[in-house]
């Protein structure tokens, strides 16, 4: 099955904002396409003996405001078409957030669950010497995404290193903690999911100790961006699901004793304090925020009629089709989109290779407010655009980015 092609629509998004601010075509065409665009084959020794040929990509959408940044994922399904609207989305998420950084993305054409850990690492050190060509801490700088962790993070490194001959550690950022990575990046997209509800909550006049809010995906973004927002905002979680089903309790979960369910049971489902709800239920509850955290394309034309939240905070990245979002601006719903909404990672990735460079480590609690600063300050520059040109919030947050990007490529000149 060929899915409508993911960088197409990610440049419907760039007109929609581009038209609006009047940028000039020639700029606009500048912007909208990716610099450079790598594919790599190469060959991997099996654990049986035999050769494999893997596919490999590396897209760096723009580089204006810095170096590239963005992950590399280790999917079946991985092609150049949506690597390079995940770069593209890249430069814009980074803007916004006002890091001196362009976007980038990478991934390999694999499913790693048929990888043993030994071929895994062959695999992934390979890949990065094939890439190496164009990457560098000051050139672009990969992290994790879908299926890749700290631990792989760890190879690039160290393959990078090797291949320079001297340690490198800001070459990649989402390493492990004792090795360069930083404290605080585990949490830290739901933190910013929680920094984005908090303010949302507060735009709306809703009192956030008295809220009530369902969270769709139980991964790395939801448990967090869960965990904070009953801790720190005093709101009630009610519902949460996973890909097997969600749960629902209208007095409000203990969502650490959920986390550790969780862990143990591998499923949110069977927590005995809750009822059992399907995943399509969870969305339309009458719940004040709504934090779709699992997939893309969650909110579609077909449900986002049904959705009775206030205020959407996009954890996942693309969770609302560009028709559901027509239809909940009609309805008055705030959509705070994915590019700010889940970029709490990217900044606190930013921290990382700004410790790495100057070989000075932080501590957690620098880490945490200088992300709410960052994340407080994106929000209302994205608010003061959206009221000054009468649009949603995912318009206003290409306009800001938009922006800035072009400034810098006027400022800069087109070389030569
Ligand atoms: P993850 O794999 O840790 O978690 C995904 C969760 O979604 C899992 O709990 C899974 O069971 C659940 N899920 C899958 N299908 C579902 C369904 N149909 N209904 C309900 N739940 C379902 O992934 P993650 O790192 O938390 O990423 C989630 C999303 O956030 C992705 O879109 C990712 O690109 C985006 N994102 C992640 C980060 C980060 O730092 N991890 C940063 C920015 C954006």
């Amino acid at each position: 099955m060929q899915a409508k092609s993911l960088y197409g629509m990610a440049v419907e998004q760039f007109n929609k904002a581009a038209e609006l601010m009047d940028l000039e075509p020639d700029l606009a065409e500048v912007l909208r396409r990716p610099k450079r665009a790598l594919i790599v084959e190469f060959p991997v020794m099996m654990d049986d003996g035999h050769i494999e040929v893997f596919t490999g990509y590396r897209v760096q959408h723009n580089v204006a405001r810095g170096p590239a940044k963005g992950g590399i994922r280790y999917h079946p399904d991985t092609n150049l078409d949506e690597v390079k609207a995940l770069a593209f989305w890249m430069t814009w998420k980074t803007a916004v957030m006002n890091l001196p950084y362009g976007g980038g993305k990478g991934g390999i054409r694999v499913d790693p669950k048929k990888l043993s850990k030994r071929e895994l690492e062959r695999l992934s050190r390979r890949y990065f010497s094939e890439i190496q060509i164009i990457i560098g801490p000051h050139n672009d700088i990969p992290a994790p995404d879908v299926n890749t962790n700290p631990d792989v993070m760890a190879w690039f490194m160290d393959t990078y290193s090797m291949n320079v001959g001297h340690t490198a550690l800001g070459i990649v950022t989402g390493k492990p903690v004792d090795l360069g990575g930083s404290k605080g990046r585990e949490e830290a997209t739901g933190r910013g999911v929680k920094v984005c509800a908090g303010l949302a909550m507060e735009a709306l006049g809703i009192d956030s100790k008295k809220a009530t809010v369902a969270v769709q995906g139980f991964g790395n973004v939801g448990r967090f961006g869960a965990l904070l927002i009953a801790q720190e905002l005093g709101s009630k979680v009610v519902a949460v699901s996973d890909s097997k089903g969600g749960i629902y309790n209208p007095e409000g979960f203990d969502v650490e004793d959920l986390i550790k369910h969780k862990k143990e049971a591998g499923t949110v489902v069977t927590y005995p304090k809750g009822e059992r709800i399907a995943n399509e239920e969870l969305l339309e509850l009458d719940v004040d925020v709504l934090v779709p955290s699992a997939l893309e394309n969650a909110i579609h034309e077909g449900n986002a009629d049904k959705i009775r939240a206030k205020a959407i905070v996009e954890g996942a990245n693309g969770p609302t089709t560009p028709e559901a979002d027509e239809l909940l601006f009609k309805k008055g719903v705030l959509v705070v989109p994915d590019i700010l909404a889940n970029a709490g990672g990217v900044t606190v990735s930013y921290f990382e290779w700004v410790q790495d460079l100057q070989a000075f480590f932080w501590k957690l609690e620098q880490i945490r407010s200088a992300l709410e600063e960052m994340m407080t300050d994106a929000f209302n520059d994205v608010m003061k655009t959206k009221e000054k040109y009468g649009v949603d919030m995912r318009t206003a947050a290409y306009v800001l980015a938009i922006d800035r990007v072009a400034y810098a490529t006027r400022k800069r000149g087109i070389y030569p």
